[in-house]
C-alpha cells in the first residue's frame, strides 16, 4: 500500500473509532481469514451480577457473602466486582482479607477470620478435590458462571452469575460471516456458559476452560493450521494471545495491558466495529491504490 491509502485507511478508522497503530496492521487485515473472539468483556458487557447465592447446609447467605466478598475484594477480575458489589448490598461490612492470593482462569484464595476460603470454578474445586453440589451443575448447564465458595476444605456454598451478551454481537458476527470469515469463540468460562453464548450470536467453534497462560498458544495453533488469525480481547489474561495473532485488536474500556498488545484499539463498544476494522482496510487500500 502507498502511504497516502495508509493514511486514508488511519483516517477512516479515526472517524469510525479504531485506532491503528501502525501501517502492519492496516495490512494484515485485509488478509485475516479468522476472528477470535474473547467471550467476558469483549462479547458480553463484562457487568456481571449475582443472581442467586446458594448456601450450603449449615451455612447462611449473610455468612456465605461474608467469605466470598472477603476475599473478592482482593482481586480485581470482574467476577469480583460482582460478588463484592452482591456482599456489600447485604452486609455492613466485610472483614479484611489476608494472604490473599489471584488464581488466573480459576478464581482466587484468602484467609478470612482465620479460615482458608477459595472461591472459584469447578477447575478449582476439582484441583483442591472438592465435590460440586448438582445446583452448581445445573447452573453452568442453563448458561451461568457459578462459583464455589470452600471454607477451610467444605463447601459453604456457591453464587450464581451472570453477564449480558451486548446486543450489537449477533450482527457483528453475521457481518463477518458475510465477509467470508471464520469465527471462533474463546473464554475461561466454562463450556456451557461459552455454548449459550455462542448459540446466541451464530458462532459454533467454542473453545472454552482456556488457562489465561493457553490463550496464545490457541492463536498460534490456529496460525500453524494455516490460519491469518484476527483475536479481539479486552483482558490481562489477552494480553498474549493479542501479540500472537496476525492482527490484536483490543476494547478501548480493556485492560492497559490489551490495549498496549494490540495493534487497533477498538474505541466504540459496538461489536460492529469488529467487521467495520476489516472491511474499512479492505476498502481503502483497494480503492486508493
Ligand atoms: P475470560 O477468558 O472469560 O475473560 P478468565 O480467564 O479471567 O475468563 O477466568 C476464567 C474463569 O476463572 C472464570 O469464568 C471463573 O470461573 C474463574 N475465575 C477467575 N478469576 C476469578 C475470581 N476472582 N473469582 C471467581 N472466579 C474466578
Ligand atoms: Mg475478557
Amino acid at each position: 500500500a502507498t502511504p497516502t491509502a495508509l493514511m486514508a485507511g488511519v483516517g477512516r478508522g479515526a472517524q469510525l473509532g479504531i485506532l491503528i497503530k501502525g501501517p502492519d496492521a492496516l495490512e494484515a487485515s485485509r488478509t485475516v481469514d479468522t476472528v477470535v473472539l474473547d467471550k467476558t468483556g469483549t462479547v458480553t458487557t463484562g457487568k456481571m451480577t449475582v443472581t442467586a447465592c446458594r448456601p450450603a447446609d449449615g451455612f447462611t447467605t449473610p455468612e456465605l457473602l461474608r467469605f466470598a466478598g472477603a476475599v473478592e475484594a482482593g482481586s480485581e477480575h470482574a467476577i469480583a466486582a460482582a460478588v463484592v458489589t452482591a456482599a456489600r448490598a447485604e452486609l455492613p461490612a466485610l472483614p479484611p482479607v489476608e494472604r490473599f492470593g489471584a488464581l488466573p482462569g480459576l478464581g482466587a484464595k484468602g484467609e478470612v477470620e482465620g479460615h482458608e476460603v477459595l472461591v472459584g470454578n469447578a477447575r478449582l474445586s476439582a484441583d483442591h478435590e472438592i465435590a460440586v453440589p448438582d445446583d452448581f451443575t445445573a447452573a453452568e448447564r442453563d448458561g451461568a458462571t457459578a462459583i464455589l465458595v470452600a471454607v477451610d476444605g467444605r463447601v459453604a456454598g456457591h453464587l450464581v452469575i451472570r453477564d449480558v451478551v451486548k446486543p450489537s454481537a449477533r450482527a457483528a458476527v453475521d457481518a463477518l460471516h458475510a465477509l467470508g470469515l471464520r469465527t471462533v469463540l474463546l473464554t475461561g468460562d466454562n463450556e456451557a456458559a461459552a455454548r449459550v453464548v455462542a448459540d446466541e450470536i451464530g458462532v459454533s467453534d467454542v473453545r472454552a476452560g482456556v488457562l489465561p497462560a493457553e490463550k496464545a498458544a490457541v492463536i498460534e495453533e490456529l496460525r500453524a493450521g494455516g490460519a491469518r488469525v484476527a483475536m479481539v480481547g479486552d483482558g490481562i489474561n489477552d494480553g498474549p494471545a493479542l501479540a500472537t495473532a496476525d492482527l490484536g485488536m483490543a476494547m478501548a474500556q480493556g485492560s492497559d495491558i490489551a490495549v498496549r498488545s494490540a495493534d487497533m484499539v477498538l474505541v466504540r463498544e459496538d461489536l460492529r466495529v469488529v467487521p467495520d476494522a476489516i472491511r474499512l482496510a479492505d476498502r481503502t487500500l483497494r480503492i486508493i491504490r
